[in-house]
């Protein structure tokens, strides 16, 4: 998301606000692909006095789709977090510790990705309570596997043991 602060440095004190949002790439996490919903981002900006400086205050919102960590199910968590940065004017933009922009444009993609991921649980659950894997017990089953594809196999097992043994007992 790019945003033209003309306004806001030609106005210094001001404070203007925006919306918009942010597609982030997939993220490698501890081995698991994490995607994510384009990133909605609102708030206020302002520049500073000498025009070296845009101060951006605001939240952003998405929804994080990855695996359960206890049950490898699709999980997905929304993420929800407020942000107060501030962008240098034709600071270095190799410098992973500020946010910087030339000329009148903010570009969010780092904004929104450093709070994304900084915000994103360690664990991803497909469900609060998830049992995660069950350790071979007949009569209890995980519940988050139930409509899952992966069931159907070990299903179509038990089917065939079953016809197997009918017919070893004719
Ligand atoms: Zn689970």
């Amino acid at each position: 998301m790019k945003l033209n602060v003309t306004n806001a440095l030609k106005d210094p004190g001001q404070e203007y606000s925006f919306q918009g949002e942010q597609t982030i790439a997939p993220q490698e996490i501890s081995g698991d692909t994490v995607s994510f919903d384009p990133v909605q981002l609102r708030g206020v900006y302002s520049a500073m006095e000498d025009g070296s400086s845009v101060t951006v205050e605001g939240c952003i919102m998405t929804t994080a789709y990855g695996v359960c960590a206890n049950c490898l199910e699709p999980a997905s968590v929304q993420i929800e977090a407020d942000f107060r940065e501030t962008f240098q004017r034709n600071g270095d933009p190799e410098d992973d510790e500020i946010f910087s922009f030339e000329g009148y444009t903010l570009d969010f993609e780092k904004l929104a990705l450093s709070y994304v991921l900084f915000n994103l649980p360690i664990r991803m659950l497909c469900r609060e309570d998830c049992p995660g894997f069950m350790d071979g017990s007949d009569d209890e089953e995980c519940l988050c596997q139930n409509e899952a594809p992966m069931q159907r196999p070990f299903a179509a097992l038990q089917q065939l043991l079953a016809e197997k043994s009918e017919q070893n007992e004719q």
